[in-house]
């Protein structure tokens, strides 16, 4: 049995800060700047710099997974790693979206040259990556994503998995320390490949 890989999208596979930003900008005549790691209290209306509140922040973000996800570019190698990857591991993606934008996201992928599984998610990752794993018959596994919260979540759940913390944006990449509850932090895909090359064995 391959160990089972299980990716996050945005700011993992995708950036997300730098185009959600221009969308933002071009659309809604709004700015983020990041002076902490959150969307809440940095969105404001370019207009009067009035802060967006946090409940509409979640209509911004659907707003941009509707029209908008043609923005995010491939983070740099990914595509390259995972297709060299599947011969060591079952590969699928675990993204925080709503459901109705499934088809759409792995469209997406499939265009920037992932074309594997995607199963949608809201919340922390720990009960739905645990299911996951169910499906797949609990084969050995390594989770990858941006957001700390996941990695604690995921550990809480299933301990055995192999957490890897990383972020694709450097602007993030400097705001968010290395998750705790992860087992690795590693920025870019090139490294991650290696990584993983060498530890598929061991898993
Ligand atoms: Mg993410």
């Amino acid at each position: 049995m391959k160990p089972l890989l299980i990716s996050d999208c945005d700011e993992v596979l995708v950036g997300f800060l730098a185009p959600f930003t221009e969308h933002l900008d071009e659309v809604h005549a709004m700015s983020l700047e990041l002076n902490s790691f959150a969307l809440s209290g940095n969105i404001r209306r370019k207009h009067d710099e009035s802060v967006v509140a946090d409940e509409h922040v979640g209509h911004l973000l659907n707003d941009f997974f509707q029209d908008g996800m043609h923005r995010q570019l491939e983070a740099p190698g990914a595509a390259e790693a995972l297709s060299a990857l599947s011969s060591l591991y079952d590969i699928v993606i675990l993204t925080n979206i709503e459901d109705s934008f499934q088809a759409a996201r792995r469209e997406q992928l499939r265009t920037l040259g992932m074309d594997y599984e995607v199963y949608c998610n809201r919340g922390p990752k720990g009960p739905a990556l645990k299911r996951l794993l169910e499906q797949h018959g609990n084969p050995p596994a390594v989770f990858i994503d941006d957001l700390p919260p996941h990695h604690e979540s995921v550990k809480a759940e299933v301990p055995r998995v192999h957490c890897i913390h990383m972020v694709a944006d450097a602007r993030l990449q400097q705001l968010l320390p290395p998750a705790k509850a992860a087992d690795a932090r590693i920025d870019n895909w090139p490294e991650a490949r290696r990584y993983l090359e060498d530890l598929a064995p061991r898993l």
